[in-house]
């Protein structure tokens, strides 16, 4: 069977100076990942690759980057998921790492746990060698402009963070040659946020899911609404029921902006190769490579195509 990989650079209003960068950052972590399942290596390692690549473009809200807490600080959260076993790692609230999709890997293979927190991941970044970077080179200029500029996000503008306020979560989904599937995220979290916030994306059934028995999903939107609907697995059990990809995850934005009030954004694909990228936001990055062809769209019903060269 054909391999397949789906990325997303964050669901949101993205301005249009920002939307070319966007764009090619998705095509490039895209190609990216396929070239791992071109190889033959799993879904898992592609889908961290293409996260790593999204994580390392500072255009994005994840890893270098990131957008800044309410003092000023970088707070990152990531999820990876392997469907063959469930097995999943997760790390929320690190600091000075650049990579966290590849930290939440290792508490997925080398801990007895699903998710480490704050100090804690840190210690264990620091145990297995992993290498910490200083946190003010995570920082980009144009980050701490944008914060300075929206400091009053607790007491001021709520409503707008639905849909039109900086999101750029990252994630990825991917079915290899074997058919089986896997997920990751990865975010910075939400501009202003209180300090230890945590949003839906490391958090299992609600940032991402991946089961071999129906697929891979990675979530991007309003993390709050996105936990309280658990979206990752509301739009698989909409899956399992038999529904095409592009039905369920319509059918579950729109339960989320009807129940709770929240937008966002979601990639999925099936074992057998099914995709889809869908949002209830202005807009959102993502790209795909399906029988080596590279799709990728930016704003609602685009989807253009490109041959991978
Ligand atoms: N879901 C993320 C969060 O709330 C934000 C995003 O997707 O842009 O932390």
């Amino acid at each position: 069977m054909s391999a397949v990989i789906v990325v997303h650079g964050g669901a949101w209003a993205i301005p249009d100076e920002l939307a070319k960068g966007v764009v090619d950052g998705v095509k490039a972590a895209a190609r990216e990942g396929f070239s791992v399942l071109k190889k033959g290596e799993s879904a898992l390692d592609a889908v961290e690759a293409a996260v790593r690549a999204l994580e390392d473009n500072t255009v994005f809200n994840a890893g270098h980057g990131a957008t800044l807490n309410i003092d000023g600080e970088v707070e990152l959260d990531a999820i990876i998921m392997d469907g063959r076993t469930l097995d999943n790692g997760a790390v929320s609230s690190v600091k000075n790492i650049a990579n966290p999709v590849s930290l939440a890997r290792a508490v997925m293979e080398k801990t007895p746990h699903c998710l480490l927190t704050s100090r804690g991941a840190n210690l264990f970044a620091e145990s297995i060698g992993m290498p910490t970077v200083p946190t003010g080179t995570m920082v980009t200029a144009y980050e701490r402009k944008e914060w300075e500029k929206h400091k009053n996000y607790v007491t001021g503008v709520m409503e707008d963070i639905n849909s039109q306020w900086a999101h750029d979560t990252v994630g990825a989904v991917a079915v290899d040659s074997a058919g089986n599937v896997a997920c990751a995220t990865s975010t910075g979290g939400i501009r202003n946020k209180m300090v230890g916030r945590v949003g839906d994306s490391p958090l299992i059934g609600s940032g991402g899911y991946a089961d071999n028995s129906s697929g891979a999903v990675s979530c991007t939107g309003h993390g709050e609404s996105i936990l309280k609907v658990t979206l990752a697995r509301l739009i698989l059990s909409h899956v399992e029921q038999g529904k095409s990809v592009a039905d369920s995850s319509q059918l579950s934005l729109q339960y989320m902006r009807d129940r709770v009030h929240g937008a966002g954004g979601a990639i999925v694909v099936t074992p057998s190769g099914q995709w889809a990228a869908t949002f209830t936001t202005k807009r959102m990055a993502w790209a795909a490579v399906d029988h080596d062809v590279l799709w990728y769209g930016l704003d609602a019903s685009e989807r253009r195509e490109e041959q991978l060269s």
